[in-house]
């Protein structure tokens, strides 16, 4: 079974769930060549905010919106950013674990995988880039690891290996 994310971040944002999922489910390319024909049609490149739901859905919402209220305030089991491309047909170009509201793991991948199973896309080896969330465990802070430098941005207190939210 893959891991199930709950929501991790700021109360206050936590707050604007409204109820229903507001992201728009994407099951079939017909879905995405749909939710395509909605967007501005000065953009060629459409960068997305995305989560994959506990059914494994694909539900794709403005970018800029929160994931947790693309979801619905449920928990998912991946969420991140994503860039649809407006070919013949519309397909899925880049895909990014970045989502400070769930943190999900680089290894969600495999949950993105199976929701993009049958809808268009270029070929992708995982998340690029793939994030590394870790909570300081002195100061709560969220921090993106980078270049293995398990060292917290607020307090330098050094963050553990294993993902703990
Ligand atoms: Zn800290």
């Amino acid at each position: 079974m893959p891991r199930a994310y709950s929501y991790v971040g700021p109360l206050d944002i936590l707050q604007r769930v409204a109820g229903e999922p507001t992201g728009t489910p994407i099951r079939h390319h017909a879905d995405l060549q749909h939710w395509v024909e909605t967007q501005p049609a000065s953009l060629l490149s459409i960068p997305a905010t995305f989560i994959v739901d506990l059914a494994g859905v694909l539900l794709l919402a403005e970018r800029r919106s929160e994931h947790v209220v693309c979801a619905g305030g449920h928990a998912v089991l991946a969420a991140g950013e994503v860039v649809v491309e407006r070919g013949q047909p519309p397909f899925i170009a880049q895909i990014t674990n970045q989502s400070t509201g769930y943190c999900p793991e680089p290894d969600s991948w495999e949950s993105v995988q199976r929701a993009i199973q049958h809808l268009p896309q270029d070929v992708m080896e995982g998340f690029s880039p793939a994030f590394t969330f870790r909570r300081c465990p002195a100061c709560t802070q969220i921090n993106v690891v980078k270049d293995d430098d398990f060292e917290c941005s607020v307090c330098g207190c050094i963050l553990p290996q294993e993902w703990n939210f």
